[in-house]
């Protein structure tokens, strides 16, 4: 669940951060035109929330207890082949904007974050946001992977282009995950067998493989890239 979103678009509305919205090429960033990656040894993974922030909760079930536990099942299934960094392991809060400082400190890397849907009730599936050129592929591949192995897909947004402050900022390549909506029950029943979630780990660790080892080949031809700077600390938490 995209929490922020509101916030941040409320301070566009106050005028904070609207020089910031322009693509008028001032302050290009240094990645807005850069391929996907190839060959990077290293995944950070960033299990969304934490702590006083739950994200979504719906029937028992929280978002932040879920994406962790997704996120630890990934961290098994990407090891050793991957040097993998934990945003976090434990249920603690971590500001948005110190994610995206803290994924930029390693290199050959490419930025993760698992979360988990809130919605309509009839909504379900698997929704893989990016913002930047160079983050395209590996968002592409990790949706397909969760589409095959996610049933009873419904209108849900599939493949979203939508700048948020961790697929804009870091400096490496990054995606946001939404592995499915609580609000749906079905969904939300198999989101809580540990056995759908080591499927769902395992989906996006095809993609994340993958992606290292083809880089965008095949993946069609790439989207236009997207010159904008990255927002400043407290663009969006003021
Ligand atoms: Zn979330």
């Amino acid at each position: 669940m995209l929490l922020f979103r509101p916030l941040f678009m409320t301070l566009v509305a106050l005028g904070l951060v609207s020089c910031q919205m322009s693509s008028t090429g001032i302050g290009r960033s240094t990645y807005g035109d850069r391929a996907g990656p190839k060959g990077f040894n290293t995944v950070v993974i960033d299990a969304g929330h934490g702590g006083k922030d739950s994200g979504a909760h719906v029937r028992g079930l929280m978002e932040k207890t879920l994406a962790l536990d997704i996120s630890k099942r990934l961290r098994s299934e990407l090891q050793p082949g991957f040097k993998v960094i934990m945003m976090r392991s434990d249920d603690r809060f971590i500001e948005l904007d110190h994610r995206a400082y803290h994924a930029s400190q390693y290199g050959n890397a490419v930025l993760v974050s698992i979360h988990l849907n809130y919605g309509r009730r009839s909504t379900s599936g698997p929704e893989t946001f990016y913002w930047r050129k160079d983050s395209y592929a590996l968002a592409k591949r990790v949706q397909l992977q969760l589409s095959a192995v996610i049933p009873n897909e419904s209108g849900n947004a599939g493949l979203v282009r939508r700048r948020l402050r961790l697929t804009r900022n870091p400096t490496i390549p990054c995606i946001l995950v939404e592995c499915g909506y609580l609000t749906n029950a079905r969904e939300a029943a198999r989101l809580s067998t540990s056995a759908y979630r080591e499927r769902l780990a395992e989906a996006i660790a095809r993609a994340i493989r993958d992606q290292s080892y083809r880089g965008d080949a095949g993946m069609g031809p790439l989207p236009r890239p997207i010159y904008a700077p990255p927002s400043r600390a407290g663009d969006a938490r003021g």
